[in-house]
């Protein structure tokens, strides 16, 4: 069998492994890149290092845009084959990839208007909401640990990865020749303990193992720490009268805090003041997550369903609708929760809330998600003075408070524990982390778990083939075409 690194290699972005067994080619997950200067990324969204007439199947491991964003595109450059992945995982991506086509057009539009002469290859998006539809059209949803037949001689199973809703850990059985092997891709491995989901499954066996390394190095604190941390928060800013202006991602971390904040009510922790969900994408992912309540992990159920309640809609809650009624938001006195996306704050109606909201010592801006370097989200983590906003710049008196154990990604430990109660490892690829996250992976498998098998830190481009006398490796043609590229891209910028 052979597999090449497409995507996610050294990075944590554009999540693309191309399989072939038997002469069957699978592709798991097809990510968008995301991030760092716009004519590389672009560049590096447009192009595959592979054809996508010749794949067969497209396993995806779950609906964050860095898996699956480039489906489309997949779809609008000849793909044809099946697209496989959890019945939930369909619905939601569908609703991801909807939204993200049509910042695409909007992308496009705006390049059109101000880069007027140059960049001629940013005018045409990547691909509108016609090829999202067609993609859809390919798609066939299956539930957690259903053995099924993809291909003669191989088999997949989907186990639940812990990390979003719908989420999975694809294994793939298949026979190799005479050999019978199995691969594992761990997609974006999950935490236990997580609102909502079910811990991370875990796979007993696998003789090649393609795992994430996002917190490779990091040790995340304790769930718990978020109960007692929003429980403070909130009866704080009660106190003093003011409101609660929450940045966050629509898709899961967004529902997340809505369940956390729906148990502190219950538990007659916090005062059950309104809340107010106050984005176009959130409200339409909160309804999916109601759709698949099966998908819920057993303290779900106790708490809430067998109760019978939706930890999402509950007397509290508004999910807003219309941008007057956002706009409204600015007028309503009362103390509040308000959760506005983009969770990084470079766009959406969480801009207009940040205006109005952080020049007030009253209020409190809390962080539940990851803010990247650059963004506006970082500059209000950091503290500046002033922040800019539609072009002109605010004092940022707000208090701001950080949560830092929402994450949905496995830590240090968490990956390590993984990886050791998976017997019989050949090989194991390191994908979707930063180089040194990827590197400290690979030494704490030889160094701490002291596992015999070979590590590679994938390479972008790097083809491996794997077979009963030993791996070996080369860089393809496409991925020197693609050095070659950037480094014409790079002297031209
Ligand atoms: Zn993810």
């Amino acid at each position: 069998m052979k597999i090449k690194f497409c995507g996610a290699d050294q990075n944590v972005t554009g999540s693309r492994h191309l399989l072939e067994i038997n002469g069957i080619k699978i592709l798991l997950d097809c990510g968008m890149f995301q991030g760092g200067n716009r004519d590389k990324i672009r560049k590096l969204n447009e192009e595959f290092l592979f054809d996508p007439k010749e794949v067969d199947y497209v396993l995806i491991s779950h609906a964050h845009i860095d898996h699956c964003g480039m489906l489309p595109r997949l779809v609008k450059m000849g793909f044809n084959g099946k697209v496989i992945s959890t019945t939930a995982n369909r619905d939601l991506m569908e609703v991801m990839l909807l939204d993200s086509a049509h910042i695409q057009v909007q992308d496009a539009k705006y390049v059109k208007k101000h880069f007027k002469g140059k960049s001629e290859f940013l005018r045409e998006p990547l691909y509108t909401d016609k090829d999202v539809k067609k993609a859809m059209e390919l798609f066939v949803g299956y539930n957690y640990f259903k053995k099924f037949k993809l291909h003669e001689n191989i088999w997949v199973t989907l186990y639940d990865a812990g990390h979003v809703l719908g989420s999975a850990i694809i294994g793939i059985d298949f026979k190799d020749g005479k050999e019978q092997r199995r691969l594992v891709f761990t997609g974006d491995l999950g935490r236990k303990y997580m609102p909502i989901l079910n811990d991370p499954y875990q796979v007993d066996h696998a003789d090649i193992l393609i795992t994430e390394s996002t917190y490779a190095s990091h040790l995340h604190d304790s769930i718990d720490s978020v109960y007692e941390e929003v429980t403070w928060a909130v009866n704080d800013v009660i106190k003093r009268g003011g409101k609660i202006i929450v940045p966050s991602f629509s898709f899961e971390r967004t529902q997340a805090f809505v369940y956390v904040l729906h148990q502190l009510y219950d538990q007659g922790k916090i005062p059950k003041i309104p809340i107010f969900v106050d984005s176009p994408l959130s409200t339409r992912i909160s309804k999916v997550f109601d759709k698949y309540r099966d998908y819920y992990d057993n303290e779900t159920f106790r708490d809430f369903l067998d109760k019978k309640k939706s930890p999402f809609y509950f007397n509290e809650i508004k999910y807003t609708k219309s941008v007057e009624e956002s706009k409204k938001l600015n007028f309503y006195k009362k103390p509040c929760i308000i959760i506005s996306a983009s969770g990084m704050c470079e766009a959406g109606r969480i801009m207009h809330h940040l205006k109005n909201h952080m020049t007030d010592p009253k209020n409190m801006i809390l962080v539940i998600g990851f803010m990247a370097q650059g963004t506006r989200g970082r500059m209000i983590v950091e503290g500046k003075p002033r922040i800019k906003i539609y072009g002109e710049k605010y004092p940022l008196k707000a208090d701001v408070v950080v949560l830092n154990s929402f994450s949905s990604h496995a830590d240090k430990l968490e990956l390590l524990e993984y990886i050791k109660n998976i017997s019989d490892l050949k090989n194991i690829f390191i994908v979707h982390g930063e180089e040194s996250e990827c590197a400290m992976l690979r030494d704490n498998i030889y160094n701490i778990l002291k596992l015999k098998c070979r590590v590679d830190v994938a390479d972008m481009g790097e083809e491996f083939e794997i077979t009963n006398k030993g791996t070996t490796s080369k860089m393809g043609k496409r991925r020197e075409k693609y050095k070659k590229d950037m480094g014409n891209l790079k002297s031209k910028v």
